[in-house]
């Protein structure tokens, strides 16, 4: 294969090329090819210099996939402006044993509990009708009295580097996506001084 472009290499970063195109993409630098490890190591610094997805003179697919890698090192340490925060899956109703009675109710909302940096976001899928696409609503509890840090926050839907959507909490931190087309997900949430992201969220009906 020739040189892959950049953005190519950048979502072969971050794990999110498409897994053919990866495999030979992997071949192709593994030669190596100094050209591609100049771009890589370039990329690497950029997502490290990066402290805001708002930084402009650069393509969007760039800036987001960025600041997407960036928040995927492995570390809840705040780093730069905002507080970036992984969160991790805490609890998730589909994972726990079958309750007598549960096989059921096929209509139950899937659960899901993140947690990161002192706050909690919780979380429900369900189909929406005709099938094939979701609800997702959530709530965000956080570290503040009286909803004041997780109030009016800014929710993003995003995927492959991508912002789908995004929406602002009400005043009590709760959030509804309607009608999302089931797939894999990052969401974005930024309750006051902080930015949490929850990685891989496969949205799909029970
Ligand atoms: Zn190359």
């Amino acid at each position: 294969m020739e040189c892959p472009r950049l953005d190519q290499l950048y979502y072969y970063q971050a794990n999110k090329l498409d897994p053919e195109l990866a495999a030979e993409l992997r071949v192709h630098i593994s030669a190596p090819c100094d050209d591609c490890h100049e771009n890589i190591a370039w990329l690497a610094r950029l997502s490290n210099l990066l402290s805001t997805d708002d930084a402009p003179h650069l393509p969007e697919w760039l800036t987001r996939t960025a600041v997407a890698m960036y928040d995927r090192l492995p570390s809840e340490e705040p780093s730069g402006g905002l507080g970036r925060l992984i969160a991790r899956l805490a609890f998730d109703n589909a994972a726990q044993p079958q309750m007598a009675g549960a096989r059921e109710s096929r209509s139950a909302p899937h659960q899901l509990v993140f947690k990161a940096g002192g706050y909690d976001i919780d979380l429900a899928i369900e189909g929406s009708p005709p099938g094939s696409r979701c609800d997702l609503t959530g709530q965000i509890l956080g570290l503040g009295q009286e909803f004041l840090d997780v109030g009016e926050a800014r929710v993003a839907l995003c995927q492959r580097g991508q912002m789908i959507l995004e929406i602002r909490s009400n005043g009590f931190g709760e959030f509804r996506f309607t009608g999302v087309a089931e797939g894999e997900y990052d969401l974005r949430i930024r309750p006051r001084g902080h930015e949490v992201w929850i990685m891989d969220l496969r949205i799909a009906e029970a």
